[in-house]
């Protein structure tokens, strides 16, 4: 029996994040396993998916809304479900220990600082947001003040009385969000101590997070699923991969060593520099790392008569494009990895691949997120068919109004 399965949550059923609370561990992966056999079960064999031994606290990446509750006193937590109703949240089971510690003195110094929480109504107030991230295996912690301005008020006095409770802290950044929006941060960060980004190690390699960074946040399952991309991927030290949705170069990276060169793409300017940074500090010499959207940079890759032998590919929740399917399958790789947390998107985008000829061999599932209902698989794909990639593709109405509507909202994050 896990830790969590005994313990109760104090806001099941009100806060947005975990529908499998109550439920044993067991049969949570259970769930998990019917759900990707029922979905992609229909593609290639599902492999048993792999559980963690301690489900719990495993969440390195915090995030808390500041608000007052009916007494007036300052609190935070999270929005209740599909709404912006803040929920006070006093403890988590999937959350780091370290993260909300520090989380929940921000929240008494604001009180002692008299920081106002942001009123989204009446846009007055200068607290919004606090995140924390925490480097599992450095150690290392960043703090993410999100204000609606760019000053604190006594900053100086604040730093010095959170680290002197949380010496942990490595880095204080103050990133500011002004707008009506429900997205956390803005674009502007100004770092008020230390060096504005945290370190930590994932399969051998140490990586620069900063705060907008996409990192995964079960660090114990992340080395799990990149082992079964190296697995997939199969390199002999003579591919060119493309890292696609590279977010900071972590999966690029941790292969580099393995393959004769490593390109990256990823939409994110910021961890686009990072992944380079990354590349420097590990000696990678044989990686390099582009700006800009997945597709349209694999469809110039091969114009430019460039055919990557291995394609690893991690697209947010929404799933790949077109244009990037049909640049990859027209590519002709050997091997193509897909890792994905959305698994209907996955099962669409496996079907466009299965009818260009490419074919998933194995799907593994990962639990990256238990006590939630997310579902991370990862897809090995060959070709097997020697159709052309231009070749028309029956395409059902549901798939020309998803495209549609995503052209129409633009980008998104996992
Ligand atoms: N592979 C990385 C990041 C995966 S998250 C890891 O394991 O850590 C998905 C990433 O895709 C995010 O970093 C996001 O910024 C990026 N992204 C979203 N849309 C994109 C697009 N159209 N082209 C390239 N990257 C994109």
């Amino acid at each position: 029996m896990q830790m969590a399965d005994n313990k109760k949550c104090a806001v099941a059923g009100k806060c947005g994040g975990c529908s499998y609370t109550g439920i044993p561990y067991e049969e949570q992966l259970a769930k998990k396993q019917k759900t990707i056999e029922k979905l992609l079960g229909g593609f290639g064999k599902v492999r048993p998916i792999i559980g963690m031994d301690f489900p719990c606290n495993y969440r390195n990446k915090v995030h808390h809304v500041i608000f007052k509750d009916r007494h007036g006193e300052i609190v935070s937590g999270c929005y209740a479900a599909n709404t912006h109703v803040p929920v006070r949240v006093d403890g988590c089971l999937i959350e780091d220990e370290i993260c909300q510690k520090i989380i929940f003195t921000i929240r008494s110094l604001a009180r002692s600082f008299k920081y106002q929480p942001y009123d989204e109504d009446l846009g007055r107030g200068l607290l919004r947001h606090v995140l924390v991230r925490r480097g599992f295996k450095s150690g290392e912690v960043m703090v993410v003040l999100v204000l609606s301005g760019k000053e604190l008020p006594g900053k100086a006095a604040f730093v010095k009385a959170l680290r002197a409770i949380h010496p942990e802290i490595t880095t204080i950044i103050i990133n500011v969000n002004n707008r009506k929006t429900s997205m956390v941060l803005g674009s502007y960060n100004r770092t008020i101590y230390g060096p504005g980004f945290i370190k930590d190690t994932l399969c051998g390699c140490t990586f620069r997070i900063s705060p907008d960074s996409f990192y995964q946040v079960n660090p114990v399952q992340t080395e799990v699923l990149y082992g079964v991309a190296a697995e997939y991927a199969q390199l002999t030290g003579e591919e060119t991969v493309l890292d696609a949705y590279c977010g900071i170069g972590t999966i690029g990276l941790s292969l580099a060593g393995k393959a004769k060169r490593v390109i990256g793409v990823e939409l994110n300017e910021n961890a686009v520099s990072d992944a380079v940074s990354n590349a420097k500090e590990n000696g990678i010499k044989n990686a390099g790392f582009f700006k800009g959207d997945a597709g349209a940079f694999l469809e110039r890759m091969v114009k430019n008569g460039e055919r990557p032998d291995v394609i690893i590919m991690d697209p947010p929740r929404s799933g790949s494009s077109r244009q990037f399917i049909n640049s990859a399958v027209k590519a002709s790789p050997k091997k193509i990895v897909y890792i994905s947390c959305g698994p209907e998107s996955l099962k669409r985008d496996l079907q466009i691949f299965k009818s260009l000829g490419y074919r998933a061999q194995m799907i593994q599932p990962v639990d990256m997120f238990p006590f939630t209902e997310h579902i991370e698989s990862i897809a090995l794909l060959e070709r097997v068919s020697n159709r052309k990639a231009d070749a028309k593709v029956h395409i059902d109405v549901d798939l020309e109004d998803y495209y549609r509507i995503k052209d129409a909202q633009g980008k998104d994050g996992k």
